[in-house]
């Protein structure tokens, strides 16, 4: 028989149940990759995502090739609406089955029970399997058999059940001659960004090297590092985490690899390892709610909180765009947008706290901020994001009490204590001290010119007060203790 290995979220040749299987079950395995236009369409034409799967798929094409030892093989690229464009192509290459990494995004589950329609009728089949977490969908239930939605049972229970098999990697060997030659698909390559309709980026730096080899560079550089996570990982001047979730994401490293490594260190009494294996956990865990609970990709997790009046009309889309651009006058949050406008990553402190201050300080509905970070983030994950913003908002399963209001200066003081991360995304209020960073709007006026701060114009002041934010968010927020 014959296959076609349909690579989505999972762009490298190492450790690779969709290629495990089909070199396993077939003598001769196309590989290929589709520019999704259903997907591409509604992106910015800067999108920094594009330029690193670009990127990491001209590595991947060239590992393919290496490992075939021919350089007549490698990856089909098409450009094209998936959902017709792959049973096309199983078609005309005449294949039993298509192998790709099952996807639990709704849009995914519809693009594939599509493509699953297509092949069926033409007598082919699509073989889905795990790949992009340890544990998917009903692998882990409550002893009720229902999903959790609770994030400690859930960690409990992942790691009871987390063993070798779990953790082992898919070898991929490819005997000669199995690879299929790219045929009259050879002649294409891979697209040029401007192709796909997309602007050459190179004015926008990619914050992350790509491909495998990238993900393998900033793997290296954090396994070194991962003993000293746990008490690191909170403050965004260091580098504490990882960077990898984009790697992690588009499966340019293997998740199974990475835990394995951080699970084997937890065994042998390292905490900053256990902390980082608990945030795989917690990716695991908004995968399988996704799954189990699609609702929230549009709604409240619970519905109580679909009943809270955001604010609206010409003030809040001015807050909107203060939020948006990073000028609120609270540093911290300003700092944050910085770093995903110009970078495509924000470091997780500051996720919460802006996604905190967007719903509770100026009242806006988290869901505009949850589009805003899917445009910006190149780590971006449907489940992680919404997730996030659910847990910020209160609204989510497992989230943070509603009357729980982060303080954007306090949370400065902690956890950018010197100011070290604001300065660097801020240079305008560089030569502040110590104290006025947290709250330019408080320092003394002698300390603003010695600091060649002028308020209001070269910083603004606070778009809203915290406290009497506060207050109105309570008000606001209200109407979920009604519910109950
Ligand atoms: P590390 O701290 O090194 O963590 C390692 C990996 O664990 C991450 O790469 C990620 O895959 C996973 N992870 C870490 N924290 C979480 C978490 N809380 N939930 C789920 N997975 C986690 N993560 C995304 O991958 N994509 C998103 O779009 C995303 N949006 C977020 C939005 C908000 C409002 C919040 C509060 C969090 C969001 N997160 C998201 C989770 C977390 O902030 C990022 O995973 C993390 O900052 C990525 O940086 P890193 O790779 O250096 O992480």
């Amino acid at each position: 028989p014959c296959g076609l290995v349909w690579f989505r979220r999972d762009l490298r040749v190492h450790d690779h149940p969709a290629l495990f299987h089909a070199l396993r079950e077939c003598a001769q395995v196309h590989c290929a990759f589709v520019f999704d236009k259903e997907i591409l369409a509604p992106l910015p034409r800067a999108d920094r995502r594009v330029r690193f799967i670009r990127e990491s798929l001209v590595e991947l094409d060239a590992s393919l090739r290496a490992l075939a030892h021919d350089s007549a093989c490698g990856l089909i690229m098409l450009h094209a609406a998936a959902s017709a464009a792959v049973p096309e192509l199983a078609e005309r290459l005449g294949v039993q089955a298509v192998y790709a990494a099952h996807d639990d995004e709704p849009a995914a589950l519809l693009r594939d029970a599509q493509v699953r329609t297509a092949l069926a009728a033409q007598g082919r089949e699509l073989r889905l399997v795990k790949d992009h977490t340890i544990f998917a969908r009903s692998e882990l239930l409550t002893q009720a058999g229902t999903p959790y939605t609770v994030f400690t049972p859930y960690k409990k229970a992942w790691l009871r059940k987390v063993d070798p098999f779990f953790l082992s990697a898919y070898p991929v060997r490819i005997p000669p001659g199995t690879l299929a030659p790219r045929g009259e698909f050879g002649a294409r390559g891979i697209p040029a960004l401007s192709a796909l309709g997309f602007a050459p980026s190179e004015t926008v730096r990619l914050p992350v090297p790509a491909g495998s080899s990238g993900g393998r560079s900033l793997w290296t550089d954090f396994s070194a590092r991962m003993d000293a996570y746990d008490q690191a990982r909170d403050y965004p001047a260091i580098k504490g985490p990882s960077y990898l979730g984009v790697h992690l994401r588009f499966g340019t490293l293997s998740v199974r690899e990475v835990a394995r490594e951080a699970y084997a260190r937890m065994q042998a009494g390292s905490s900053g390892a256990a902390a980082w294996l608990s945030e795989l956990v917690w990716r695991d865990f908004y995968q399988q709610l996704v799954a189990h609970f699609p609702h929230v990709v549009e709604r409240s997790f619970k519905p109580a909180y679909d009943a809270i009046a955001w604010e609206t009309g010409e003030q809040a889309d001015a807050l909107w765009t203060a939020w948006q651009t990073g000028r609120t006058g609270y540093p911290l949050v300003d700092a944050a947008m910085a770093q995903i406008n110009q970078t495509g990553y924000m470091h997780n402190r500051l996720r919460m706290v802006v996604a905190s201050f967007l719903a509770k300080d100026l009242g806006l509905d988290w869901r505009r901020g949850e589009a805003y970070f899917a445009q910006q983030l190149t780590d971006f994950e449907l489940a992680s994001n919404n997730g996030g913003w659910q847990w910020a908002s209160s609204s989510g399963c497992d989230a943070q009490p509603w009357f729980r209001i982060f303080n954007p200066v306090t949370q400065s003081q902690k956890f950018d204590p010197k100011g070290g991360f604001i300065r660097r995304y801020l240079p305008e209020l560089a030569r502040l001290n110590d104290t006025d960073v947290h709250a330019p709007w408080l320092a003394r006026s002698e300390a603003l010119r010695a600091a060649g701060v002028v308020l209001g114009a070269d910083y603004p002041l606070p778009v809203v007060d915290h406290a009497h934010a506060r207050d109105r968010t309570l008000a606001r927020y209200s109407v979920v203790k009604e519910a109950r």
